[in-house]
């Protein structure tokens, strides 16, 4: 604490992300990174704009990028938003669409960077709990509230919830935003991205870092009716003008391209999930049935806290929270590679006594 500090900075509980750790050789299964790289294209597209334009600014509305993106998903540019990582696409939501008297309302297990939005633009907040086998219930919702947002398949949980769910929830939910973060839809969830066009009161926000392999790029979208993107780039334009660079933006637009490419790389952590799955089930694991690049496991044997520092000794980590107490058992595990996700069933195996 400093007596320089604003009143702003002092009330702030920051996000606290998962450790980026230095050191080599670790089996790095805690914040949801793909194990592939990113599309030969986008290192290509990567080069080819190191050049001496970089002294001038970029396009500060991304408009490439934004075609791209509104050609994948049929709709039009002005229905698409881009930041930098879908973190920064949510924190303009919250201030521009989700700040209003009555609170917000989101799961109480849920992503945690949510609450923190709310103490950093001052919103109102109420959290409703997910049901005892962690699903959200949609009709929960329906209740006066200045927005309502979730991520789709939830996290850390890895639950997906059927559109017809979400679509229930629009019905009957006119007067307020509903932004649903998709961060994971492309691990097999079903995406609302669809029912943009009939729901002007719907955002659905998106994120290159997990499917695409570009967490290290920054770049994150949101699809929406053209009013509510409107109002994020009035927010956008008076924060900063320029939040994605030169990089970021050819980098992106070569990524959105290569769909063969994306399907690819899916596919493949899905069927890495679904072997992960089984054999952590053979260990004694309940693992809640997952939609995205992660699953949620606990162990009757051991809390989530001790397996995971556990794992730390052996060069492996994946994540554990703390809080909600109802989540402290479980440890989340980012689908790795199969030879990563083999060591990391090994060193379990062990660490519980069990011959795998
Ligand atoms: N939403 C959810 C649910 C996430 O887990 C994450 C990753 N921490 C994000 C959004 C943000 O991702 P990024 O800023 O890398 O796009």
């Amino acid at each position: 604490m400093s007596r320089y500090w604003s009143s702003v900075a002092r009330s702030l509980t920051p996000y606290v992300p998962g450790e980026q750790p230095k050191l080599a050789n670790l089996i790095k299964l805690n914040t949801n990174e793909n194990p592939y790289p990113p599309s030969p294209s986008v290192q290509a597209a990567l080069h080819a704009v190191v050049n001496d334009d970089l002294r001038l600014y970029p396009d500060p509305a991304s408009d490439a990028l934004r075609d791209a993106i509104a050609d994948l998903h049929g709709v039009t540019r002005d229905e698409v938003f881009v930041g930098n990582g879908s973190d920064e696409v949510l924190a303009h939501a919250f201030h521009a669409l989700l700040k209003h008297a009555q609170p917000i309302l989101f799961p109480d297990v849920t992503y945690s960077f949510y609450p923190v939005y709310c103490g950093l633009y001052d919103i109102a907040f109420q959290t409703l709990p997910l049901d005892a086998q962690f699903r959200l219930c949609v009709d929960d919702y329906v209740r006066p509230n200045g927005g309502i947002v979730f991520p789709n398949p939830n996290a850390p949980t890895g639950i997906g919830l059927p559109l017809n769910d979400i679509e229930r929830l629009l019905l009957a939910n006119t007067d307020s935003v509903v932004v649903i973060d998709e961060a994971y839809v492309d691990f097999a969830a079903q995406s609302a991205v669809a029912l943009v066009s009939r729901y002007p009161q719907l955002l659905v926000v998106r994120t290159l870092s997990k499917s695409y392999s570009l967490a290290g790029l920054r770049v994150g979208y949101a699809i929406g009716h053209a009013d509510l993107i409107a109002g994020l780039h009035r927010i956008k334009d008076s924060f900063n003008s320029y939040p994605l660079g030169r990089l970021a933006q050819a980098g992106a637009l070569a990524a959105i391209r290569d769909t063969a490419y994306l399907q690819a790389t899916c596919a493949r952590i899905i069927d890495t999930r679904k072997q992960l799955v089984a054999e952590l089930q053979q260990l004694g694991f309940e693992v809640l049935p997952s939609e995205a690049n992660f699953v949620f496991a606990r162990h009757e044997q051991d809390d989530g806290g001790q397996l995971s520092s556990m794992l730390r000794e052996r060069n492996i980590i994946v994540r554990h929270f703390r809080q909600p107490e109802r989540i402290a058992p479980f440890i989340r595990i980012t689908i790795g590679t199969q030879s990563q996700c083999q060591a990391l069933v090994e060193a379990l195996a062990s660490l519980l006594e069990i011959s795998p």
